[in-house]
């Protein structure tokens, strides 16, 4: 990421620099004042248009300020609808929740009950590894290389980043992270790995509470495991009763073509994360979604006071309705068929540079063998108008996240503007100058 010092009080990033702390960070990356969005777009105070390859890092699935999101929070607020309601009921509430049993549950014949954590995603990762120990009274949490689950000290145990965890300023105990799929090690194939891993923990009588996983690792990236893998794991877990719990933070909420990233596989986890795009509108909310027999939590045993944000519950309750929509799926799988038939042929008409494209629906990266060429080429899309971040260990991959709901157009000038700046970066051309 770079750092852009200025110290003239009339630069527009001034203020940020002065009094924010150093911990900033998509600011560095993104370096404008921005002011208004909508849809695909986002403008800056300048009025300079960019075009939205980043959503919120997936919360912002919906695009910005979605005219029917926003309708009915205009008329809830208009309407002195309880905004805050710790967790009490609400009308706003009891809609959300029946809409999303007939919208999400039952069609898929799932039948979880709801905790509702505080709003952020790491909020629902904590409540899912608290109640996974309790509920099976031990201690260690698998998880795999790779993974991101959030910056608290629970999910943070559980998170592979080295910078992240070296943040945590105490020791990140109880865990244990294994090779992904396709992460090779000691000659065993990763599934291999979790199979000894979890027969040897069974033989000395110390079997984890759950193993958690992501789909895609998304801020990882871009990992995909197969579905057979998935499979894989949770016959595993079955086997020796151990919960599979998955992060659907990122990868969930439709991200990869379907409302759940797992239900191309198969697979049932015991509990589910949700968060990013629930709210559909980017407001802060999350929710866990748990095996009823996993239901072992004592009333306010945990609790938060943010659990009842009635403006996310109501337009997520919108937002549900693009789930029941045929048109607006089949709308999403044709773009990601066009977004990764593009990334394939930019790649493979360019053989002498080492990249790969990877990814699920509309959730897509390149890889490249030299980590420093994704970022300068979301940098160079950045100065051509197009905000895209870069994920992985290194930040070696460029990471495609346009909303759902990004018209053509837009998704077709993007990859332009991607195309363009890749080869500028290929050929050594210089950084155009600011938009
Ligand atoms: C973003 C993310 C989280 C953490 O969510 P926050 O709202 O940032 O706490 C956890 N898991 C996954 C997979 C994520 O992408």
């Amino acid at each position: 990421m770079r750092t852009m010092k200025r110290n003239d009080e009339r630069e527009p990033m001034h203020v940020f620099e002065e009094h924010e702390s150093e911990v900033r960070s998509y600011v560095r990356a993104f370096p404008a004042v921005f002011d208004r969005a909508r849809g695909s777009r986002l403008y800056d105070e300048e009025g300079t248009a960019y075009i939205d390859f980043f959503s919120g890092a997936g919360a912002l699935n919906y695009g910005h300020n979605h005219p029917r999101l926003k309708e009915d929070l205009l008329e809830y607020l208009t309407g002195d609808g309880i905004t805050h309601s710790l967790d009490m009921a609400t009308r706003a509430k009891r809609r959300f929740i029946e809409r999303f049993r007939d919208v999400v549950l039952e069609p898929r014949d799932l039948a979880y009950k709801l905790l509702f954590p505080g709003p952020t995603g790491t909020n629902a990762v904590e409540a899912a590894l608290k109640l996974a120990r309790k509920a099976t009274g031990r201690t260690t949490v698998f998880a795999f290389q790779g993974g991101f689950h959030g910056m608290t000290l629970g999910s943070l145990a559980i998170t592979s980043n080295r910078m992240k965890r070296d943040g945590a300023g105490q020791p990140l105990e109880h865990t244990r992270l294994l090779p992904f799929d396709g992460d090779e090690r000691d000659g065993l194939d990763s599934l291999a790995y979790l199979r000894r891993e979890l027969g040897d923990a069974a033989s000395r009588g110390e079997l984890p509470a759950a193993v958690v996983l992501e789909t895609v690792q998304c801020e990882g990236g871009v990992r995909v495991a197969s579905a057979d893998w998935l499979r894989g794991v949770e016959e595993v877990c079955r086997a020796h009763d151990v919960l599979l719990v998955v992060d659907d933070i990122q990868a969930g909420c439709g991200r990869t073509g379907r409302f759940f990233s797992f239900e191309e596989s198969g697979i049932r986890p015991d509990l589910v994360c949700l968060s990013k795009s629930l709210s559909g509108l980017g407001i802060p909310m999350a929710l866990v979604l748990l095996r009823e027999d996993l239901d072992v939590f004592q009333p306010g045993e945990h609790n938060g006071t943010f659990r009842g944000h009635n403006l996310a519950f109501v337009t997520a309750a919108r937002a549900l309705e693009f789930w029941s929509d045929r048109a607006f799926q089949r709308a999403v799988e044709a773009k990601a068929l066009l977004l990764r038939h593009r990334l394939e042929s930019i790649v493979e008409g360019r053989p002498s540079t080492e990249m790969t494209v990877r990814g699920r629906g509309l959730v897509q990266g390149i890889a490249f063998d030299d980590p420093s060429v994704a970022e300068a080429v979301s940098r160079q899309c950045f100065e051509r108008g197009l905000v895209i971040e870069t994920a992985g260990h290194e930040d070696e991959v460029l990471k495609f996240l346009p909303a759902l709901t990004i018209d053509v157009a837009s998704l077709e000038q993007g990859l332009d503007i991607v195309e363009e700046s890749l080869e500028a970066v290929l050929t050594g051309q210089p950084e155009p100058a600011l938009v």
